[in-house]
């Protein structure tokens, strides 16, 4: 299990990921992202996220064959034809066990199961990401419209196909 620490995550963010680390007694790989223009984010969020989330995930699949995410076609208009199992840019196979869970599927699943979540996702933050890039959603239709608001940017390129 893999968490990619940008250095710009929401305090309640990293809350989550202990929670749920002592909770289900996970093999956790933190990778923690190397000193970098702390302003990055504002002048060029392509590379920041290039840099820090990217480069960070390429450096915990080296050597792997294969990796799993929780990405969902419901969640955006880019990701409404991920596949279940597929090959990413790397040419790595993929597999998204849940994409094709609805926003209901989870919240039962959350419910009979007593998840730990995030509690952001209780004042309203539908998808969160780094702090600098992440607001309440502008489109109560779009979860994700309050990633990079303001940008044409929707996506950081972890899923990337
Ligand atoms: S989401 Fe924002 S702060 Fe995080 S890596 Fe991307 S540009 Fe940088």
């Amino acid at each position: 299990m893999v968490f990619i620490d940008t250095g710009y995550h929401f305090p309640e963010t990293l809350d989550t990921v202990e929670l749920v680390r002592k909770r289900y007694g996970l093999n956790l790989r933190m990778m923690t992202v190397p000193h970098h223009d702390e302003e990055l984010w504002k002048v060029d969020p392509e590379n920041c996220c290039s840099a820090v989330k990217v480069g960070q995930l390429d450096r915990a699949l080296q050597g792997k064959l294969a990796w799993m995410s929780g990405l969902r076609r419901s969640e955006a208009e880019t990701r409404k034809a991920t596949p279940i199992v597929g090959r990413d840019i790397r040419g790595l196979v993929k597999v998204n066990p849940i994409a094709n869970w609805s926003d209901e599927d989870v919240a039962g699943y959350i419910a009979d199961h007593d998840v730990p979540v995030n509690p952001l996702l209780l004042k309203g933050y539908l998808s969160i990401g780094c702090e600098p890039c992440t607001e309440l959603p502008t489109d109560p239709n779009d979860p994700r419209s309050g990633r990079w608001s303001g940008r044409d940017k929707t996506e950081c390129g972890i899923h990337e196909f």
